[in-house]
């Protein structure tokens, strides 16, 4: 087969649908091809705070003081991702919980004017639904962004919304059908994790995360600041442990970059997954570290 009609094959697959292929394995594709550069996927915070505070939550949001953030300044990391990477395959707004921004739809239509053909998200806990105006609804179908409900158990008619949202023609779905567990941390505050095994176990190691002019492999690093401020401890966040976004501009170092363990992979677990009862925090360290 001529590498032109491979091109054309893969680009067709992509453009019907970015379900058939894993996005790590389009971008390797892709990457082999010299048809572009791509990033399967980056979330990054509108708000540090939520309405919610669960237990063991990985963005450490109890523990964040109550902060929206400038749109302007979200948009600015999105144009310096914008010369680095051509594609991304998933864009997710969180938080925190999103819908507490007032100004959340002011994002929405300068991010995908960025990246028109990215899936973007907001994950809600959905508490906030039945609060949002007409205007809300509209933008969410004018520039095509989803709606995806982390499922708690609490009193939200979840279902209920799905059949809403789809009728206003509104992608929307749950982003985790079980939240009767939350994932326990156990994060190792003596730093003396098997930083390899902890990495190759790590789940998190596609949720990359960006902020303030840095790409992030995952969003524990970036928002652990919000535990060490709150019980005055110091797991230390390197240089080496996340991507200057305006020193680095080559997609391929950074996925290379990403697939090797950081520093911080140290503090991370490197044994099974242990996981407790749902719960509201109650703001102690343990919920987040081993004792
Ligand atoms: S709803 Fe999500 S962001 Fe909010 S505390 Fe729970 S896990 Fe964290
Ligand atoms: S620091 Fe390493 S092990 Fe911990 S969540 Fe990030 S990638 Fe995973």
């Amino acid at each position: 087969m001529k590498l032109s009609t491979l091109i054309k094959i893969i680009n067709s697959i992509k453009n019907t649908t970015n379900k058939l292929l894993p996005y790590h394995f389009q971008d390797f594709l892709l990457r082999k091809l010299g048809k572009g550069t791509f990033l399967s996927q980056v979330e990054f915070h509108i708000v540090d705070h939520c309405n919610l505070n669960c237990a063991h939550c990985n963005h450490f949001t109890p523990l964040a003081s109550e902060n929206f953030c400038k749109i302007d300044d979200i948009i600015s990391d999105f144009k310096k991702l914008k010369k680095i990477f051509d594609n991304i395959g998933k864009i997710f707004i969180v938080g925190g919980e999103p819908l507490l921004h007032p100004e959340l739809i002011k994002i929405l239509k300068p991010l995908r004017s960025i990246y028109l053909k990215s899936e973007i998200i907001i994950i809600t806990n959905g508490i906030l639904l039945d609060k949002q105006n007409e205007d809300f609804f509209k933008a969410l179908k004018e520039h095509n962004i989803a709606l995806s409900m982390t499922h708690y158990p609490i009193k939200v008619d979840y279902e209920g919304w799905i059949k809403k949202l789809d009728e206003m023609g509104i992608k929307a779905y749950y982003f985790s059908l079980d939240r009767n567990k939350m994932r326990k941390q156990n994060l190792d505050i003596n730093g003396k994790s098997n930083k390899d095994k902890a990495f190759s176990m790590c789940h998190e190691k596609n949720c990359h995360f960006v902020r303030d002019g840095k790409l992030y492999i995952c969003t524990p690093v970036p928002n652990i600041c919000f535990l060490n401020k709150y019980f005055s401890v110091n797991f230390e966040v390197k240089k080496t442990d996340y991507i200057d976004l305006n020193k680095t501009k080559s997609a391929s170092k950074i996925n290379a970059i990403f697939k090797k363990p950081i520093n911080f992979c140290k503090y991370c677990t490197d044994k099974e997954m242990e996981f407790d009862t749902y719960k509201i925090s109650k703001r102690e360290i343990s919920e987040w570290v081993k004792s």
